[in-house]
């Protein structure tokens, strides 16, 4: 239940850093538009989606991985689950054909929220190179 996996999530979390606002959206304490849920990975909509479809995708357990930057080998799992779960959203979000996925990480590459998350964007034609 919620409450469960809200204590769970704050036990695990708390081992790095400070928690994060999706602390509060894994635990459904703050309301999201959910594409993809299973016990490891939640996938919601962006609260600013910078194209028709923009869905963050998420490890539940932070489990350290504040950034990408921070992966260890034992987070290889996870990290794979992610990257499925994204071309799993791109499926249902209807943009399989073209979609990007892209990880922020760090204060020069604009990350704001220090629990990992992959953005996967679609729906429109995307520029290259990002800004
Ligand atoms: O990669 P970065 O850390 O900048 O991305 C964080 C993302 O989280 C932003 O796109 C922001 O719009 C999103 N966000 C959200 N809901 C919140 C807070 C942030 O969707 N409550």
């Amino acid at each position: 239940n919620n409450e469960e996996l809200a204590a769970k999530t704050a036990a695990i979390n708390a081992d790095t850093n400070n928690p994060t606002i999706f602390d509060k959206i894994i635990s459904k304490e703050i309301p999201s538009s959910i594409v993809y849920e299973d016990e490891n990975v939640l996938a919601f909509r962006d609260i600013n989606p910078q194209a028709p479809v923009h869905v963050l995708v998420i490890p539940k357990f932070r489990d350290g991985l504040t950034e990408l930057g921070k992966a260890e080998m034992r987070h290889g799992e996870i990290l794979g689950q992610l990257l499925y779960v994204a071309r799993i959203v791109a499926e249902k979000e209807g943009v399989l054909d073209g979609f990007r996925v892209v990880i922020n990480n760090g204060v020069s590459a604009c990350q704001s929220v220090y629990h990992l998350h992959l953005h996967v964007l679609g729906g429109r034609q995307l520029k290259w190179p990002p800004g």
